[in-house]
Parts: structure tokens; C-alpha cells; sequence
């Protein structure tokens, strides 16, 4: 008899817990593309625990499993609750995928909020699709401006900050260009940078091994992603770059690693171009290993938005391949300089971006230099969820 009461007592408990789940507000959040998966990975585990019920979007940007899915399951993030499959090529017709297959999740989900990451075609589709279906929208990451509006990033994040009702920067620089662009203080509220906060819960473990392939002390090493289109799509301004990589190892007795972006590998191919030996390929490598690589490496060259800035999280300078950035604090402080890929059209460029990419000049500390918060960024966006939909 006593046996029989505890379980219609278990029984019932399991029905109210799992009316309560029900019963809580529902986040539905986009992810689509590698950073993003990084961005929402400590998002994603704060939510977990809070008084929100979660429903994860893998928009499909990245359909690659080393670009995806392997992150996930390495940043211990959740696999998504649906994953959409654009299936046109070019960028209208993916957006225009993207937006539909989002549209119908909102449809069937009935989300109480939508959660937005940085600025790919993923987060404008999701942004769109979000003031279509009428429920809040929350953009992590905004207010970041680079000033290049040839970047579709840039169009990206001005569009999704215009259409957010919940704007969560990642520091003072961010709130102060929002503000400037007339947004209603009581829509922003400044975080921090999750990037922050996963870089530095991953740091000592970084540190304390050597990513796969990594070349053999005690040579120097240069850390290499490149991935954008102003040098990537280039032949000669890639090619450029590939001449800068062997002339810096000459001149150094120095090894480059340089985990090759897929779009990066397409396009060598496509040009006939090849790595110089001084190079070593790992593939698109791991978050943790990435981390290590930043934080072994003498110096960084990236066009990458994210590897920009967790060089600095690591410790490194970086040398910029753009001629702008979003991250301007970063040039201000000196731990990075931007060098324009226009110039690698000559000898004079090659010669030019060799002898930026300086061995280890120290950086100033990220801890305690107010610019991104504290590594307490998703906590604050959960609390900031409460308040704001709660
Ligand atoms: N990243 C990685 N493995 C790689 C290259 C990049 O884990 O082989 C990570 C990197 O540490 C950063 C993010 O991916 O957190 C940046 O992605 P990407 O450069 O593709 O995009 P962007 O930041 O330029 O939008």
C-alpha cells in the first residue's frame, strides 16, 4: 500500500514539474554559424538553470560539422531543438531560407522572446523573422560598429540593433555609439562580452596544452586565420598574404599555424595557390585548441572578428587584415593594429606586413580594463531577460 502511494506521489510530482517547464516563458534562440555557437555557449548554460524554458535554432549557415556541430558537443552547449536546412545558393536566397524555416518555428513555438548573436545573415534572419511574428527580440552583441558598409556584417548589425527591443552590449564603447545613434537608454543594457566569459573559463586549460599539429618549441610560431572576402576572394591580395607568411618564417627561422577556414581552401584552389612550407594546416581546429594556439602563439594575423579579440583575451597582439574593425577599443589600447589587405597588391605591401608581425611585444591585461565586462556577461543577460519579458 505504501509502495502504491509513493509512486502516485512520484507520478504526480513528475506532472507538476513538467507542467511548471511548461509553464515557463520560452527563449527561443538563433544560432547558425561557428562564433555563434561559442557566443550562446555560455548563454545557453546560465538559461539552463534560470526561470526560462529554451528552444534552440541551428539556422544552418554552417552545416559543416567542424564548423558546428563538433563545437557544440565540445562547448557542451545543447544539441538544437530543430536545425534548418537552407538549400539555395547565394546570400539572398539563404537569407530568404533562413527567414521562412525561422518563421515556422516561431509559428509552432510560440517563443516569448527571441535571442539574436552578433551579426551573420543567421542573426538578420532571425531578427526579421522575430518582428514579423510580433515577439520581443534580444540582440547580444550590439551596437558594434566598424564604419565599413561594404561588410555585409555591418548591415547586419545596424538592421538587427533597429529592429531589437532589447539591446545587451558588450561594453562602454557599444552603449556609447547606441546611444549616439538616438536608441532609448531604457532598451540597452551593457553586459559585457560573452566571448569574454567563455574565453576566460577556458583559459588555463588552454594554456596548459598545445593544440594538434602545433610545431615544435622552441621556434617562433604566427597564428593565421583568414577568412574574409576583401583578401580571401582576392587571387593577388591572397596570394600577397601567402608571400608575407614565408617571408616573416625566412626572416624569423619561425613556423606559421594557419587552420585554413573551408571558404579559404576553396578559394586557393580555385586560384592555384598554394600554402608555403612553412606552413602548417591543421583544418578548421577545435575551440580549446584555437584558445591554445592564441595563447602559445608570438604573434596573430586575422581578419576574423572573433580571433581578433580573444588574441588580446590570451594575451597576444594581433595584427589586423582589414582596414576597419568593429572592435576599435582593441587599437585604442594597442594590443592589435589593422593593416589594409590593399596593399598586398605589391612587393612594397608584402615587405610592409612582414615587418608588422612583430614576436611577442606585451599586451595590457584584459582583466580589470573595464572595456568588456568581467566574464559575467550571460549571468547579466539572464537577469536583464527577467526585468526586461519576465
Ligand atoms: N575558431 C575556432 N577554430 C578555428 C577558427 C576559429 O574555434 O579553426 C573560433 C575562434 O576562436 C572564434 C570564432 O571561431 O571564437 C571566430 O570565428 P570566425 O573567425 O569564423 O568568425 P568571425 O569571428 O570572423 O565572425
Amino acid at each position: 500500500m505504501s509502495s502504491l502511494l509513493a509512486c502516485i506521489t512520484l507520478a504526480l510530482q513528475t506532472i507538476n514539474s513538467f507542467e511548471s517547464m511548461n509553464t515557463k516563458p520560452v527563449l527561443l534562440t538563433v544560432t547558425g554559424a561557428r562564433p555563434q555557437f561559442i557566443k550562446s555557449a555560455a548563454v545557453t548554460r546560465e538559461v539552463a538553470s534560470s526561470g526560462w524554458r529554451q528552444w534552440l535554432v541551428h539556422a544552418g549557415q554552417h552545416m559543416d560539422d567542424g564548423m558546428g556541430q563538433d563545437f557544440l558537443a565540445e562547448l557542451k552547449v545543447p544539441m538544437p531543438d530543430a536545425r534548418l536546412h537552407p538549400s539555395q545558393s547565394g546570400r539572398t536566397p539563404r537569407l530568404a531560407d533562413m527567414m521562412v524555416g525561422l518563421a515556422k518555428q516561431m509559428d509552432e513555438v510560440r517563443p516569448n522572446a527571441v535571442m539574436v548573436y552578433g551579426d551573420t545573415d543567421a542573426t538578420l534572419a532571425g531578427a526579421l523573422a522575430a518582428h514579423h511574428a510580433q515577439v520581443p527580440l534580444i540582440h547580444v552583441e550590439a551596437g558594434l560598429r566598424s564604419g565599413d558598409r561594404a561588410m555585409p556584417e555591418e548591415h547586419n548589425r545596424i538592421l538587427t540593433d533597429q529592429l531589437s527591443d532589447l539591446l545587451c552590449t558588450t561594453g562602454p564603447t557599444a552603449t556609447a555609439q547606441l546611444i549616439q545613434e538616438g536608441v532609448d537608454p531604457s532598451r540597452l543594457t551593457e553586459v559585457g562580452d560573452v566571448m569574454l566569459d567563455v574565453a576566460l573559463a577556458a583559459g588555463n586549460l588552454a594554456k596548459a596544452r598545445l593544440p594538434k599539429g602545433w610545431p615544435e618549441p622552441p621556434s617562433s610560431v604566427l597564428v593565421v586565420t583568414l577568412h574574409r572576402p576583401a583578401t580571401a576572394d582576392n587571387p593577388v591580395k591572397l596570394k600577397g598574404a601567402l608571400d608575407a607568411l614565408e617571408l616573416w618564417a625566412e626572416r624569423t627561422g619561425g613556423w606559421v599555424y594557419f587552420p585554413v577556414h573551408p571558404r579559404t581552401k576553396a578559394c586557393l584552389e580555385r586560384f592555384g595557390l598554394q600554402l608555403p612550407n612553412c606552413v602548417v594546416d591543421p583544418g578548421p581546429i577545435g575551440y580549446l585548441d584555437m584558445q591554445s594556439a592564441l595563447c602559445h602563439a608570438d604573434c596573430v594575423l586575422t581578419d576574423s572578428g572573433g580571433v581578433q579579440k580573444e588574441a588580446w583575451f590570451q594575451g597576444t597582439p594581433a595584427v589586423i587584415l582589414r582596414n576597419t574593425t568593429e572592435w576599435t577599443e582593441l587599437l585604442k589600447i594597442e594590443a592589435s593594429e589593422l593593416f589594409d589587405p590593399e596593399l598586398l597588391v605589391d612587393s612594397n605591401g608584402v615587405q610592409a606586413l612582414t615587418g608588422r608581425l612583430q614576436l611577442k611585444r606585451s599586451v595590457p591585461s584584459v582583466v580589470g580594463s573595464g572595456l568588456f565586462g568581467e566574464g559575467l556577461a550571460a549571468q547579466r543577460i539572464v537577469a536583464a531577460l527577467d526585468r526586461f519579458l519576465g
